[in-house]
């Protein structure tokens, strides 16, 4: 049977860049994917902050357009924007951003192969089904297969508590749009939010995340639009990370871990992290000759000692959001429109790391009207802890 020091399930975004760092620090390293090709079918908006690019690595070459700030829209009047002046985020082709990002880890050793999904792990070993049907034998298995979770079911792990659906279509424009800022609407998804992102002056990206009638939010936001779909993306974001990312000698990371940003829906940043801290805890275990789950621990202290406490309050946070109603976001809407606010913003709005912001402004004698709404956030929560 063929034996892999690490190997990767999944060919996605944080199973390459886990992979890259694997094959770096020398371990015989194997990648399967379930899919033909690298980067497809495409299930993300490629809104990515600049940080968040930076994590992946790559060249310009998936960058499609830069955005400057964001316009967030009530529907019942109320209206912010936020001018940083300069590039604040990036969107990607997904399917580029991927493609390149596998052959990074192929160039540093990593063995990618295709057509290859994992159907089950017993003890040491995954089997594949397929074409490519067989047994390979590992030291550490790195579960980055995403949101399917086929690894955690089949060892019997506990998943992420939520799961969103998101919906998502291009629509080429009869007329240009202005391309410098994402648009947000809170209240098109009462669950999450719904965006429109400018790709091109010609192409917006619209869509949202929600638990329930999705679809039917879905239609009715996409007729906002008049133009032609030319592309259509649906998907899952699991919410909430799994109560254990580590153990039978396995390593979960980025979606199949839950490690996406609970209030943006965006696992990029944090999940292209957590793939880098899990090939280096294999690379020690392995190293060590120990590859008992006391050890492989070591990667989860390291990937909550990063985002963990931000993963935690975006999870009460975005579950508390459903509970507040149109009328109260577009209030709180117009009381983020005082100039002070707009200028924290603008000054240390983090899309990876919030609560530091947050903080910040509950501090703001501007926001006090909505104090009362900001507390049902739990927001009140996260000052308390940072003053404390
Ligand atoms: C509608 C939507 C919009 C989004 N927008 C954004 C955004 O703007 N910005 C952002 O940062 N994030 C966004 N996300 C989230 C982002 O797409 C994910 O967080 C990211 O793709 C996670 O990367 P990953 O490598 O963990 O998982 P994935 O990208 O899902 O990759 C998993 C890989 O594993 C493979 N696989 C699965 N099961 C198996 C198996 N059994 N055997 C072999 N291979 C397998 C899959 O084919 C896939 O290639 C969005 C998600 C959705 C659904």
């Amino acid at each position: 049977m063929e034996r892999y020091d690490c190997v990767v399930v999944g060919a996605g975004p944080v199973g390459s860049a886990a992979a890259e760092r694997a094959a770096s620090l020398g371990l015989s390293t194997l990648v399967l994917e379930e899919h033909a090709s690298i980067g497809h079918p495409v299930q993300c908006a490629g809104l990515l902050s600049t940080a968040a690019f930076a994590e992946c690595l790559v060249s310009d070459r998936p960058v499609r357009n830069r955005v400057q700030g964001a316009r967030i829209v009530s529907d019942l009047g109320g209206e912010l924007l936020f001018d940083a002046g300069c590039t604040k985020a990036l969107i990607v082709d997904r399917g580029d951003l991927d493609l390149e990002m596998a052959r990074a880890a192929a160039y540093a050793g990593a063995e990618f192969r295709l057509k290859s999904p994992v159907r089950q792990v017993v003890d040491d070993r995954v089997v594949t089904g397929g074409p490519n049907a067989t047994e390979i034998g590992f030291g550490i298995l790195i579960a980055a297969d995403g949101p399917k979770g086929t690894v955690a079911r089949s060892l019997g792990m506990d998943r992420s508590p939520t799961h969103l659906a998101g919906v998502q279509a291009d629509v080429l424009l009869p007329e240009a749009v202005d391309t410098r800022f994402v648009e947000l609407y809170p209240n098109a998804a009462p669950e999450f939010f719904a965006w429109r992102i400018p790709v091109s002056d010609r192409v917006v990206r619209v869509g949202l995340c929600g638990e329930t009638g999705v679809r039917e939010q879905f239609q009715a936001f996409l007729s906002r639009w008049p133009g032609s779909v030319i592309h259509h993306v649906s998907g899952t974001i699991p919410l909430g990370t799994m109560p254990r990312t580590y153990g039978k000698r396995t390593l979960f990371v980025g979606d199949a871990a839950g490690l996406a940003k609970p209030t943006s829906g965006g696992g990029i940043y944090t999940g292209v992290r957590s793939g880098r801290y899990a090939a280096e805890t294999a690379a020690a275990c392995l190293e060590a000759g120990d590859l008992s789950d006391e050890a492989l621990a070591a990667y989860e202290v390291r990937w909550k000692a990063d985002y963990g406490r931000e993963l935690a309050l975006g999870y009460r946070l975005q579950l508390a959001r459903r509970r507040v109603t149109p009328e109260e976001i577009d209030r709180l809407i117009r009381a983020f429109g005082s100039p002070k606010v707009i200028q924290a913003i603008v000054e240390s709005g983090d899309m990876d790391r919030p609560s530091a912001l947050l903080s910040r402004l509950c501090r703001m004698p501007s926001l006090w009207s909505v104090l009362p709404i900001l507390m049902r956030l739990g927001i009140a929560e996260i000052v308390g802890r940072d003053s404390s």
